[in-house]
């Protein structure tokens, strides 16, 4: 944020209402000052990023945005000579020649270019050099935000003329950097309904109240200095000022009204007036007996840069004007309500008419603005409104969960909102809230699972499994975690922490037993991250231990479309000389031809593998090809989820080096798995009861 008061503490409407959300909700937030200049790397040094000027192309594509928290209004100063001339501020649009604008200010040019009829746009990249032209007379208006108008109106020096405010507003949204942190949008959407837009707007004031003294202080010296003429005049005209007023106050009235009430690019309702018709229509409404739709552009900010921003701008242009021709008359609800993500509650219909209203009347609309080549696909998420009562932004957000399950699929897609995905979007929530603070208190814990040497019959290595053990409730497995950190970012500080924690039960522990190579496991956004191979060889001098004492498990899984990148990252890893291991070899992705690409150590034999309903089936000669390959390749083999006495022997049979499953032992505490060392516990094949204690 830019603002910084008197003791260099970041403030201003914006950051204080982030200040708002965050007391409201008890998060810790810290802040640091960001100049539109840096913005080339803010998303990868900050969470969120606050700035009035979100909508460019680098915002569009790094961060993802929230919904709006603060309509920003727009005011005109119209040169004191247009004004005398016209003596109406809709005229004098008309007359202008030049009208000024910042360039980085995201509203609707175009709109507005329509109502200069005899003049043009001029865009501006600071506010001092339209100030300068505007006062020399280059440009007949300048639009501010209203804010900024005080400063103008403070450096041009004439009071004389009062910027009015117009019909422009722009949306202020908070920027989450898609890298770290795109997964909070959701929950902070529902966050800032629950603020009722008053408080934001009283902030605002608050905040911009604090720049008015000056200004007021100076119009009192103009009224002692002509008191008697003011008297006068005030006596004569009251009547005719009352009158004025009444009439000028009711049409700013509703031109406020209207900003408030429109999306200004698309001329849709606001996501703000959505809100407000949605509640009045559920009020009355049977449970199922309206649907929520959400649905935006796949890749739209590739329109932005294939095309241009402009656009970008005219295709959501055309899908409005699609959506009001369709729905209009009906008893149905349509907005735009952040990029390029629209809503519509409608009666809930057959899904067909919905697939009728993309293919018949969006579709041409859009093709018609980008050409035929350009492959264009949409994510449309739908959900029954079962309880009226909920939350209009509840809603949406559950709707937007289907939406985003469609992504990925490179054709349109159109899917309902079911009680799992609403379970897997409570974890989400509940799990991104906590990881933070979670690894801050050390909640999360390594278990060991060993790995039997299938020649010696000893403990050959381990896996260092996490576990994560929150303060209050039951113990969490991987499984309900893993992929949220994922797809969040958070997996980087999490695979680090367990390789330290590996690091750590090594260096304790060698010099009393003998502890095998332990495994660790590297997401692909691990892998795939630069900054992963300095961070391990340090954790690795800190502890006195060598790249040779700890083994990486690295998935190929989720990292479509970074295949290469990832093979790079591996041959780095040996080079630096890391064991590398490919997890999970055999599940989906992996194929032989994958083996030799690969530069790896040792490979995982994933369980699926040996799935009984298969033994003897078709899947037992592509493990003996896999385990033929594999030894011509020179690796070592590891088979895991190895559950029953059968595979144990089979496996061992075909040459494989080491078995890891339920058959020998399950994942375990330290403490539990330094026993089993100690012991230099033998594991026996053939015998089951002595394998398990
Ligand atoms: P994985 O790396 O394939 O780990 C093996 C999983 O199989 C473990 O589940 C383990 O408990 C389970 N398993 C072991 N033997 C058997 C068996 O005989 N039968 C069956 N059915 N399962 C067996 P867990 O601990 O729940 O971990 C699940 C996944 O979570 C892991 O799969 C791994 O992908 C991920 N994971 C766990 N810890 C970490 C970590 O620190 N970092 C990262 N990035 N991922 C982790
Ligand atoms: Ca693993
Ligand atoms: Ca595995």
């Amino acid at each position: 944020m830019t603002y910084t008061n008197d003791e260099g503490v970041p403030s201003g409407a914006l950051v204080r209402s982030l200040m708002l959300l965050a007391e409201n909700y008890n998060i810790d937030l810290e802040f640091e000052s960001y100049r539109l200049e840096d913005q080339e790397s803010a998303h990868e040094k900050f969470d969120i990023v606050i700035t009035m000027y979100g909508e460019n192309e680098y915002m569009f594509e790094h961060f993802s945005q929230t919904e709006s928290f603060l309509d920003v209004d727009m005011a005109a100063h119209i040169s004191p000579e247009l004004y005398k001339e016209t003596q109406s501020i809709v005229d004098s649009f008309h007359k202008a020649k030049k009208v000024g604008i910042l360039e980085y200010l995201f509203v609707n040019y175009e709109a507005l270019d329509e109502r200069i009829e005899n003049g043009d746009v001029v865009l501006y990249p600071n506010i001092d050099v339209m100030l300068d032209d505007y006062k020399n007379g280059t440009i007949d208006i300048a639009i501010f935000t209203e804010s900024a108008s005080v400063y103008a109106m403070n450096y041009v020096g004439d009071n004389n003329q009062t910027p009015t405010r117009i019909e422009l507003v722009i949306p202020v949204p908070f920027l989450f950097s898609n890298e770290i942190a795109a997964d909070y949008v959701p929950i902070f959407n529902v966050m800032i309904d629950n603020v009722s837009p008053i408080e934001f707007d009283n902030l605002l004031l608050n905040e911009s109240s604090l720049f008015l003294p000056s200004i007021e202080v100076s119009l009192i010296d103009e009224l002692v200095k002509y008191w008697y003429v003011i008297v006068i005049i005030v006596l004569l005209s009251i009547g005719v000022l009352a009158y004025i007023y009444i009439k000028q106050e009711r049409k700013k009235n509703a031109q406020i009204q209207k900003a408030y009430n429109t999306d200004a690019l698309t001329d849709l309702p606001s996501f703000a007036n959505f809100r407000e018709m949605a509640d009045k229509i559920l009020i009355e409404a049977q449970p199922n007996e309206y649907e929520i739709i959400s649905f935006d552009i796949d890749l739209f900010k590739s329109i932005n840069s294939y095309y241009s921003m402009r656009t970008g701008t005219d295709v959501l242009i055309v899908i409005a004007n699609a959506l009001k021709e369709v729905f209009e008359g009906s008893p149905a609800v349509v907005c735009r309500r952040m990029g390029d993500q629209f809503v519509i509650l409608r009666k809930i219909g057959e899904r067909g008419e919905i697939k009728g209203i993309y293919s018949r009347y969006i579709l041409p609309e859009i093709r018609k603005v980008i050409g035929k080549n350009y492959n264009v696909s949409m994510s449309f998420g739908i959900i029954a409104i079962e309880d009226t009562k909920q939350k209009v932004s509840e809603i949406i957000s559950y709707a937007d969960e289907a939406r985003i399950c469609g992504k990925g699929e490179h054709s349109t897609t159109f899917i309902d909102f079911t009680p799992k995905m609403l379970k897997e979007y409570k974890n989400k929530i509940n799990v991104t809230f906590r990881m933070e603070k979670a690894l801050a208190d050390r909640e999360f814990v390594a278990f060991y699972q060993p790995k039997i040497d299938f020649k010696t019959h000893e403990v050959g290595g381990a896996e260092a499994l996490v576990r994560w053990f929150p303060k209050t409730g039951e113990m969490i497995y991987p499984g309900d975690f893993i992929e949220v950190f994922e797809k969040n970012g958070f997996i980087k500080h999490l695979d680090m922490y367990m390789f330290e924690e590996v690091c750590k039960f090594i260096k304790q522990n060698k010099k009393d037993m003998k502890v095998p190579i332990i495994s660790t496991n590297l997401s692909a956004i691990t892998v795939l991250d630069d900054k992963t191979i300095d961070t391990m060889l340090t954790l690795l001098s800190k502890y006195y231990l060598t790249t040779k004492e700890i083994e990486l498990e690295v998935t190929e899984s989720a990292i479509i479309g970074a295949e290469d990148q990832f093979l790079d990252q591996v041959k780095r890893l040996k080079i630096a000389g890391f064991i590398v291991s490919i997890d999970d070899f055999g599940a989906g992705v992996s194929s032989l031809n994958r083996l030799s690409a690969i530069e790896a150590d040792v490979i995982k034999l994933d369980k699926a593998f040996f799935d009984l309903k298969d033994q003897g089936g078709r899947s037992n000669i592509v493990v003996e090809d896999v385990v033929t390959m594999a030894k011509h390749l020179d690796m070592k083999i590891v088979a895991e989820g190895v559950e029953t006495y059968a595979q144990a022997l089979w496996l061992q049979g075909l040459g494989c080096d080491l078995a890891q499953g339920y058959y020998f032992a399950r994942p375990m505490e330290e403490e539990k798995f330094k026993e089993v060392l100690i012991k230099d516990k033998i594991f026996d094949i053939k015998n089951v009861s002595n394998l398990m204690d």
